[in-house]
């Protein structure tokens, strides 16, 4: 008796992607940009002409049509295996896409989360530790390392400042080149650790010094930047989704680099919340021994001047307690007023572009997407309305206290508790208030 034959296979016939009639919108040739084989031509008016013979039938065009004016074409021969394969129980080999299994085997290459631990003479920069704090959530959700990039001289304590932020390993570069951050130098030995090691993320602080070198790097190595992220997470294929506003922060996008890595963000100090120190934890430092030639540097560093901010300045980033004024304060002679409070609560003076822009209150003082990030215990808002971009820079705040004599503006949506008045009968009254408090 014969042995009984495997069933044969039937290949699923893959189509092609066609235009239906009258449906496209011109959305800005989203079907173009995601084609993988270049197959898709734009008309003068935004429609796409679809060359069918280069069509290898992977959807993506039709996936990502937002009106969906494609659809897949699959000739009489074609629908009658599909109705076959449909009717029966016969195993179907699906096509394997050679060019998505190459880029799957390029990007799994890649593992690891890392955070630049930015520092100025071995001082370290408070948003290194804010990144340990998300890059730990994502690095949990990946099921891989968080560690740390730590590049200077005299640096392993950062390393070891690291662990006791989330890192479970550091790679270290420690070297008399690196003293003082110089572009060349610091892009030419990250990118050799990431062509040794091949992190899948790299965060780095929106800083002077993160976004100089992030950019930099990102162009080296060929792969995305998105500058100023507020949220980041990780989607159901390891990518990294990057949340920031978008046309003048009307809008918040969320931007992928699904074809490149490492993945690199720049998130603003105070963005993200501070993780808590855990002293005394371990991990496993990678001193790696590479380094630059001092003469290759052609920067040289001569002195380093600290901000000039100091004399007299106040840094709103770091307040327990701001009070901030916008247009509804009228006139620069009214944020005494709110200096008033301020000093009572030991809190700083904080402003709205608008009050900014009319020359009220220095730029230092401007909250939001164009001006500081805070995050203070409390954050007062007087006579704001609550534009996304002014709430882009507080709404983490922990508690919001908001005076508007509107009761339907927008600050009022992210506000713990709302006033709705005059200012001006209210900010003095609850100094006043607090004074008697204080006199008990
Ligand atoms: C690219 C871009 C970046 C930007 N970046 C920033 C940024 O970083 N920070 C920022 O703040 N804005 C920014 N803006 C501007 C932003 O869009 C708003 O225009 C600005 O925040 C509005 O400031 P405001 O709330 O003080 O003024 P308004 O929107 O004019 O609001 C004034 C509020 O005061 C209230 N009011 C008036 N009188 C009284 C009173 N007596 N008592 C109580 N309430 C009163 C009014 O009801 C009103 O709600 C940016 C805009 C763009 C396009």
């Amino acid at each position: 008796m014969s042995e009984p034959q495997p069933k044969p296979k039937l290949k699923k016939p893959r189509g092609v992607a066609r235009l239906l009639d009258g449906k496209c919108i011109a959305c800005g040739a989203r079907c173009q940009s995601v084609c993988p084989v270049n197959c898709v031509e734009m008309t003068e008016t935004g429609e796409p002409i679809i060359e069918t013979a280069k069509c290898i039938g992977c959807q993506k065009c039709v996936k990502i049509c937002p009106a969906s004016a494609l659809e897949m074409f699959y000739t009489a021969e074609e629908q009658q295996i599909l109705a076959e394969l449909a009717a029966s129980a016969v195993p179907v080999e699906e096509e394997i896409d050679p060019e998505a299994a190459v880029l799957a085997r390029k990007l799994a290459e890649y593992r690891g989360v890392w955070v630049f631990v930015e520092q100025t003479e071995g001082e370290p920069a408070k948003v290194s530790w804010e990144l340990l704090g998300v890059g730990a959530v994502l690095a949990r959700n990946l099921g891989v390392e968080l560690c740390a990039l730590v590049i200077g001289e005299n640096v392993e304590h950062l390393c070891r400042e690291a662990f006791a932020y989330g890192a479970s390993k550091a790679y270290l570069l420690d070297a008399p080149v690196y003293y003082h951050y110089r572009t060349e130098a610091y892009v030419e030995g990250c990118c050799h650790l990431i062509a040794a090691y091949k992190p899948e993320i790299i965060l780095m602080g929106a800083t002077g010094m993160g976004r100089d070198l992030a950019g930099a790097i990102a162009t080296r190595v060929g792969t995305g930047l998105t500058a100023d992220c507020t949220g980041l997470a990780i989607d159901d294929k390891r990518n990294l989704m990057q949340t920031r506003p978008a046309f003048g922060g009307n809008i918040m996008a969320t931007i992928m680099c699904d074809k490149f890595r490492p993945q690199m963000s720049t998130v603003r100090p105070n963005v993200m919340q501070m993780p808590e120190r855990k002293e005394g934890a371990e991990g496993a430092i990678i001193r790696d021994p590479f380094t630059v030639p001092e003469e290759s540097v052609l920067t040289k560093v001569i002195e380093i001047i600290r901000d000039s901010h100091s004399k007299g300045a106040v840094d709103i980033t770091g307040a327990e307690f701001i009070i901030s004024g916008g247009r509804g304060m009228m006139a620069p002679e009214n944020f005494a007023m709110l200096q008033d409070l301020a000093d009572e609560l030991g809190g700083v003076v904080g402003a709205s572009r608008s009050a900014v822009d009319a020359g009220w209150m220095p730029g230092d003082r401007q909250v939001g997407q164009t001006g500081k990030t805070v995050r203070p215990k409390i954050y007062i808002a007087c006579g704001i309305s609550g534009a996304i971009q002014h709430l882009v820079g507080m709404q983490d705040s922990d508690m919001v206290i908001a005076i508007n004599r509107d009761s339907s503006a927008p600050i009022f949506e992210v506000a713990t508790y709302g006033i709705v008045g005059d200012l001006f009968q209210i900010v003095p009254a609850i100094t006043q208030r607090i004074r008697e408090l204080k006199q008990k």
